[in-house]
């Protein structure tokens, strides 16, 4: 029988699940809940066997969401006992200091995910939400969260500190937590088998570019440095984010166009990036813009690739050598242009792509660097829901590192 974990990814108004199968990492079936809490009507879709489940129907709160989910898994399969479901497990966005590695979910951890909320105030509500109403509908199910900021405890202080005021930044915890992190950590951590290289002491710059979009630079495996901080919105221009910004912007804005808190959040979140820049935040539609001779959308392209090649420069000093740059998520996986604009840049330090390399679509990772590049450049596909699910079997078998375990 197969080993499947049910992977939950709620977020405010939205979950998002699949059912992976750990052994061979498929994704056996997978589904989206749509405007949960909202006055209209929600929508579900349920993806099983080639064929898609789709219905409209109020949905007032994530219980009824998901009690909804479990019905879907009877009636239109897979059939979770006979799909051998071994665990569940629910993404975090926030785990802060208090959670350096995936735990299991108990009462006490789940007050924990909700009191991280101030880190990350649209995600741990509904986060710890989805795990509460998972363990009633479920109760004898081992479940546990998967933190995205826990790949990124392990950074150094010189690159977690912000010169911020040490007294403020202790007090209210403000220090560079990144996001993103199972993504980096996995897509990392394929690499070196790519390369047919030891692990050990590779140098290399992961590029997780989707519609958020972050780096980070890594040696042997752990992290050195990443671009997103306090929350997801430092960094590369996104795909509705800012990414770096002057701070000083805030209390101009503040000042001379009288914006408050919630309005500069919605702003710089939500309308900026290749949002703010063209109108639109789907990469494609920038680039087709660009392609048919958008002079704007050209030049939101070219900042965007501007400062993603600032950072592959800054880390890769920071790192004192490169062995690798790797692309992942939407923008990476899919946009030649993307890559093709960036790795060009480094022409002058002998890095190369096999121009047909680039141009191949597979959902496999691969290397797409001319043979004679300084330093190998790769795509790997990121599967953060197989991430997750390997580390949820693996505390729900041996218990977690705060001493939790599965009765
Ligand atoms: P998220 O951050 O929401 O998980 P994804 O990693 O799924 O995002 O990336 C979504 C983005 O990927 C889309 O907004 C789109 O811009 C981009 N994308 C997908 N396919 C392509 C493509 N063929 N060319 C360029 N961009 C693409």
């Amino acid at each position: 029988m197969a080993k499947t974990v049910l992977v939950i990814n709620s977020g405010s108004s939205s979950i998002k699940y699949q059912l992976v199968d750990v052994e061979n990492g498929d994704a056996l079936a997978s589904g989206l809940v749509e405007k949960i809490g909202e006055p209209t009507d929600g929508f579900y879709t349920h993806k099983y066997n080639g064929e898609k489940h789709k219905f409209t129907e109020p949905i007032p709160d994530h219980e009824t969401g998901l009690k909804r989910v479990l019905e879907f898994f009877d009636q239109f399969g897979p059939n979770l006992k006979e799909y051998g479901l071994a665990a569940i497990g629910h993404r975090v966005v926030a785990g802060g200091a208090v959670f350096p590695e995936p735990a299991l979910v108990t009462e006490k951890t789940i007050h924990q995910v909700e009191d991280l909320a101030t880190l990350a105030p649209l995600h741990n509500g509904p986060e710890a939400k989805g795990a509460e109403v998972m363990k009633k509908l479920m109760p004898d199910v081992p479940a546990g969260f998967v933190f995205d900021s826990s790949f990124f405890q392990q950074l150094p202080a010189v690159s977690y500190t912000y010169a911020l005021n040490k007294e403020v930044a202790e007090k209210y915890q403000i220090r560079r937590y990144g996001a993103h992190g199972t993504s980096h950590e996995y897509v990392g951590s394929v690499v070196p088998s790519l390369l047919n290289k030891p692990a050990e002491g590779l140098k290399q710059i992961v590029l997780h570019i989707g519609n958020g979009a972050s780096a980070s630079a890594q040696i042997g495996g752990r992290p050195v440095e990443t671009s997103m901080g306090l929350t997801p919105l430092e960094g590369l221009v996104m795909g509705s984010r800012t990414g770096d910004i002057d701070p000083a912007v805030v209390f101009h804005l503040i000042r001379n166009a009288g914006l408050n808190v919630d309005e500069l959040d919605k702003l710089f979140n939500k309308q900026s990036g290749m949002t703010g820049l063209t109108g639109r935040g789907d990469m494609r539609d920038v680039e087709q813009l660009a392609e048919n001779g958008d002079e704007n959308a050209q030049l939101a392209l070219d900042i965007y690739h501007h400062r993603i090649v600032g950072y592959v420069g800054n880390y890769w000093a920071q790192l004192g050598g490169l062995d690798a740059i790797t692309f992942t998520a939407g923008v990476g996986e899919n946009s030649a242009e993307t890559r093709a604009a960036v790795i060009d840049k480094f022409a002058f330090a002998g890095v190369k792509l096999d121009a047909e390399k680039n141009a191949i679509r597979s959902d496999e990772p691969r290397v797409i660097s001319a043979a004679d590049s300084s330093v190998a450049v790769c795509v790997v596909p990121t599967n953060e829901e197989l991430a997750i699910a390997r580390k949820v079997i693996k505390i729900s078998e041996e218990g977690d590192v705060y001493g939790n375990k599965v009765a």
